[in-house]
């Protein structure tokens, strides 16, 4: 994004979520998602602000660039990141601007109220939404929602569209399994081991 789109005076404020969620490649920094880079100060600054890596002086939440999203959606006080990604974006879509929403804080935000009218407004506008559910040191696993939500959010159909976030962020928290490491100086998942069966155990 541009950050000449950044929203006039809105700031990160006390938050510091992207310093923890991220996942940092650069020669300055190699972090795993979900923990606190060690730059990070107590008291939520970051340690090395002017040389700090080129990812953290560029990367923005999309709360930053979205004035619609009131203060409550600042990602520490909502439990939510939109990110904006570029991947994994189903056919038809691929023009608009794709928003993964991270939830980073308690899963029950997905019934809140204006959660579903924010993430349903952009659904219904034809922006591709994901959800994800963020584990740490866990490879993030995104569900998009704009097939499987539309027809409820049409209908206004808020139980269904509740019953329906459960199950896909459950999905989500049960598919991230694979384990993140650093490797070499990169990010990278952990080889799964496969443990030899023993044919002879109980014989
Ligand atoms: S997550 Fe967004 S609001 Fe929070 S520190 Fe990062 S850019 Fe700022
Ligand atoms: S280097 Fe600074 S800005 Fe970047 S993640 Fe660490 S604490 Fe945050």
């Amino acid at each position: 994004m541009d950050n000449k789109l950044l929203v006039k005076n809105r700031e990160c404020g006390e938050c510091t979520a992207c310093c923890v969620e991220l996942v940092i490649e650069d020669p300055k920094l190699v972090k795993l998602p979900g923990v606190k880079c060690k730059h990070l100060k107590r008291s939520g600054g970051c340690g090395i602000y002017q040389t700090r890596p080129r990812t953290c002086q560029e990367w923005y939440c999309m709360w930053r660039f979205m004035p619609l999203l009131d203060k409550s959606w600042r990602p520490d006080q909502k439990g939510v990141l939109i990110k904006r990604i570029f991947e994994k974006i189903p056919a038809g879509y691929e023009k608009k601007l794709a928003l993964n929403f991270e939830i980073i804080g308690k899963k029950s935000v997905i019934h809140d109220i204006n959660f579903i009218e924010v993430l349903a407004g952009y659904i219904v506008q034809g922006f591709p939404c994901f959800i994800s559910y963020a584990k740490p040191k866990r490879t993030l696993q995104m569900v998009f929602l704009n097939e499987k939500l539309l027809p409820f959010i049409e209908s206004r159909n808020i139980k269904v569209l509740k019953e329906k976030l459960s199950s896909v962020l459950e999905s989500c928290v049960k598919s991230s399994t694979n384990k993140m490491i650093i490797k070499d100086g990169k990010v990278s998942m952990m080889p799964r081991t496969y443990k030899s069966y023993n044919y002879n155990k109980g014989q």
